[in-house]
């Protein structure tokens, strides 16, 4: 019920325009490749926005001033005749520390203080992700943080 077909290319351009502001007042370099033959996805178009925002939300919070922000989208057809869209969100912040990053998807898992993060965003990207059949993955180390978001087109 709720789910549409929907261009994947949009919800990230109409994210990154929701947050325009954020980035420029940290000076942030913001690059999208999104390739031009992604095909549509079936889904809830609210819930993929806000597996954006979270990801865009926790990358601008690891970024200082002047940090890099990438994301790209491709296809990615598997020898089975599956195909996924693959999806990275790639920041030039501080990393994840090795003692942490198996945790970051916890619900209530945060690093940040008191009363700035509630430690509910990767729970929630998570959930959604999974809800689309996906997966999502991250790797990290100082000056880059990568979260794989792949998700399936039926
Ligand atoms: P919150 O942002 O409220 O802390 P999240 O669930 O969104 O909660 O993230 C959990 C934790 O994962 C963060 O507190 C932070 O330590 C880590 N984290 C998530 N994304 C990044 C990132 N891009 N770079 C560095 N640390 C990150
Ligand atoms: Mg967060």
């Amino acid at each position: 019920e709720g789910k549409s077909n929907l261009h994947i290319q949009e919800g990230i351009q109409s994210t990154l325009t929701l947050l325009n502001h954020k980035l420029k007042q940290k000076q942030i370099t913001t690059t999208v490749e999104l390739a031009d033959n992604l095909p549509v996805l079936c889904g809830w178009p609210g819930e993929l926005n806000q597996v954006w925002t979270n990801l865009i939300d926790n990358a601008v919070d690891a970024m200082d001033n002047g940090g890099r922000l990438e994301i790209t989208s491709q296809i990615d057809q598997r020898p089975n005749g599956q195909t996924f869209i693959l999806t990275k969100v790639v920041d030039s912040g501080k990393g994840i520390p090795e003692n942490v990053i198996d945790r970051i998807f916890d619900p209530f898992f945060t690093t940040k203080p008191i009363g700035s993060g509630t430690g509910l965003g990767l729970d929630i990207v998570q959930g959604i992700v999974h809800r689309h059949n996906g997966s999502i993955k991250v790797k990290s180390q100082p000056g880059h943080t990568e979260f794989s978001i792949c998700l399936p087109v039926e």
